[in-house]
């Protein structure tokens, strides 16, 4: 027998088992509202504009250097315009920093990741294995990989309740009263920072400040993930609002940032990514033993990040006329988004589909829980052709003129 003939079963990762079966499906009808990835009206992904003109400046460019290693951290370039999209360092009128702009700076710690899973991951392990938390509280719903992650960093995973299923909205008394209640010192909260995975909710502005005093109150440590600033609402500021409230806070709280690029830029197989660790004091000696530590994980687990898609992105943030580009095709995305909730919404309303819908235009980003029971969602898929997460959650960007009234009627058809 082989040495491997006992491995243990895992379990299938259900955002690629429902596209795998998809796929198979031969139904000239047939709509994928799995997979969390943009499409076009057409349905085909869409490679953005601006990553193209980057590709042709950098292919133009031809540097020697170009297939050579990156350090152990990454692009520096990259990593400073990256850690800059989200903690907005360089703008004059944010007058709510208490301290100097150097110093801000210098609280932030950042590494070059294989994309938000890779920092999600480099974060879990670093926490994991030197500050020993009691446990981790995940979000109920998350964003599968989450677990995944917590577990194979063999830290004790905790639920708090995220979602309120009659309200359909964030469920902030939940959260506060679990996380009063049952969280100690040096606990990590996980976080969406926008665009919440699978359901689409998001806490106000005024809810943000309540957990951001909660975890100062505690001492619980933070730690965002950020999949899709600029996604969500195609305005980066309002997608990054909570973290920049979290480091703006007095007194200082110290907590990670997962950074993903995989949406923002449409570049989900090229993996870039960058992990933002911010402690209190900017202390040089904390920040360098930070990265020291940060690099010694990476360097042991693949020694550095793949450089191709990081260059992209450092030729578009880097580049005053190509970051605004960028904005319009950020736009276009979140844009067509925002059209297609409305149709869905429009469309049961005109049906006269049993129940409320308006959650699907008060929730954002790429995901809503439509609010479809288990049963549901496998009917719709037997009868319709339908493919969805068994929780109901729908990708918005699978809909498009021409399959949003067929949508809209599968779902009518099952909940009545
Ligand atoms: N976090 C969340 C909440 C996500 O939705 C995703 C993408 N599905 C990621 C992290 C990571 O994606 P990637 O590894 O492609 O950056």
């Amino acid at each position: 027998d082989s040495l491997f003939f006992n491995l243990p079963s895992t379990p299938a990762d259900e955002p690629f088992a429902v596209n795998g079966a998809y796929i198979q499906d031969t139904d000239p009808q047939k709509v994928n509202l799995g997979i969390g990835v943009y499409r076009t009206a057409n349905g085909s992904p869409w490679p953005l504009r601006v990553v193209a003109d980057a590709e042709k400046q950098l292919h133009q460019a031809s540097d020697v250097n170009r297939h050579e290693y990156l350090t152990i951290q990454g692009d520096k370039k990259f990593l400073k315009l990256a850690a800059n999209l989200v903690f907005e360092f360089e703008n004059p009128e944010n007058t709510s920093l208490a301290s100097g702009e150097s110093e801000d700076k210098d609280r932030v710690v950042s590494i070059q990741t294989v994309s938000g899973t890779g920092a999600n991951r480099l974060g879990a392990e670093l926490l994991a294995r030197h500050i020993r938390p009691g446990c981790v509280w995940i979000p109920d719903p998350t964003w599968g990989n989450h677990h995944t992650i917590w577990d194979l960093a063999g830290v004790e995973r905790k639920n708090y309740p995220y979602y309120d299923n009659n309200l359909k909205k964030f469920d902030f008394e939940g959260t506060i009263r679990t996380l009063s209640e049952s969280a100690n010192k040096n606990d990590i909260v996980i976080l969406h920072a926008c665009a919440h995975n699978p359901t689409g909710a998001d806490p106000t502005k005024e809810q943000w400040k309540s957990i951001a005093e909660l975890c100062q109150a505690k001492g619980l440590i933070p730690f965002f993930d950020l999949a899709y600033q600029g996604f969500a609402s195609g305005n980066l500021e309002q997608d990054a609002w909570s973290i920049r409230h979290f480091f703006n806070f007095t007194p200082r709280l110290e907590f990670c940032v997962a950074q993903s690029f995989s949406k923002n830029f449409g570049l989900y197989g090229q993996r870039v990514g960058a992990l933002h660790v911010v402690n209190s004091t900017g202390c040089t000696e904390t920040s360098q033993k930070l990265l020291a530590n940060l690099c010694h994980l990476v360097r042991g687990e693949y020694s550095m990040a793949p450089r191709g898609g990081s260059e992209i992105v450092r030729t578009v943030l880097g580049n005053r006329k190509l970051k605004s580009k960028w904005f319009e095709d950020l736009m276009t995305m979140s844009g067509r988004i925002l059209e297609m909730r409305k149709a869905l919404y429009d469309e049961l309303i005109r049906l006269q589909t049993p129940g409320g819908w308006s959650h699907i235009l008060t929730q954002i980003g790429m995901f809503t829980y439509v609010g479809l029971s288990e049963k549901q969602v496998h009917e719709i898929r037997s009868r319709h052709h339908i493919y969805m997460l068994k929780s109901g959650r729908i990708s918005i960007s699978g809909l498009n003129e021409s399959n949003v009234k067929y949508v809209a009627q599968g779902i009518d058809d099952v909940v009545r």
